[in-house]
């Protein structure tokens, strides 16, 4: 199987879906632990990103990716743009050069995304951030062949849950150190959406 640029817009379209429905849920993480934007900014960002690719034609998935980067740096405040922006540009430049994406170009293109967000977020696995469920995701498809819907949806689950028992050492959370025990990571939750889509149309592909 290998995603083509329609799958990769489809897979942005049905998150874009996906954060105009958790708006408030998303809101009301980011309020127990930092300043209740988040659901603003990822609602506003990827509506951005919907006007933007969705009338676009595309040949290669690497500029579907790249609009979508330039796009949500542009129009998200917050952390949360530049750092989701900094993962769709590592992804876009990572599959440069490729129409369609097999699993090991994009595998790689995942684990750029994730170093690229350590570096941009200065953060490291286990300090309650987005980086929580990249990293992770990343290590587990550089261990699998092939796409797994069923095993993409599972990991990303998990490793969104596992931000809730973390105390955060990185972004405006940090301030609550241990008290932000027994909340899930805003970012987290929104890395889980983005994954769970992707799920969605791999399955949709098999
Ligand atoms: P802000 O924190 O500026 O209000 P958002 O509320 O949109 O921005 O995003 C908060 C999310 O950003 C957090 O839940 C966390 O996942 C992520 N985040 C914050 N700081 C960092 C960082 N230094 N590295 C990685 N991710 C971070
Ligand atoms: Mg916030």
């Amino acid at each position: 199987m290998e995603l083509q640029p329609q799958e990769i817009k489809q897979w942005l379209l049905q998150a874009n879906q996906l954060f105009q429905e958790n708006k408030d849920y998303l809101t009301s993480l980011d309020q127990a632990i930092g300043d209740g934007d988040h659901g603003i900014n990822m609602a506003r960002g990827f509506q951005e990103v919907k006007n933007k690719i969705e009338p676009a034609e595309y040949t290669n998935v690497s500029d579907v990716l790249k609009d979508t980067a330039m796009t949500l740096m542009s129009k998200v405040g917050g952390a949360s743009g530049p750092l989701f922006g900094t993962a769709f540009l590592k992804l876009s430049t990572s599959l440069k050069g490729v129409d369609n994406a097999d699993f090991q170009h994009f595998a790689d293109g995942i684990s750029a995304a994730a170093e690229g967000l350590k570096q941009r977020g200065k953060a490291e696995q286990g300090e309650k951030t987005m980086i929580d469920v990249w990293l992770p995701m990343a290590e587990f498809l550089q261990s699998q062949s092939e796409f797994s819907g069923e095993e993409i949806e599972s990991k990303a689950k998990s490793a969104m849950e596992a931000t809730k028992d973390m105390s955060a050492k990185k972004g405006r959370a940090a301030y609550l150190g241990d008290r932000s025990v027994g909340h899930l990571d805003p970012g987290s939750v929104s890395s889980y959406y983005l994954f769970s889509t992707l799920a969605e149309i791999i399955k949709k592909g098999v």
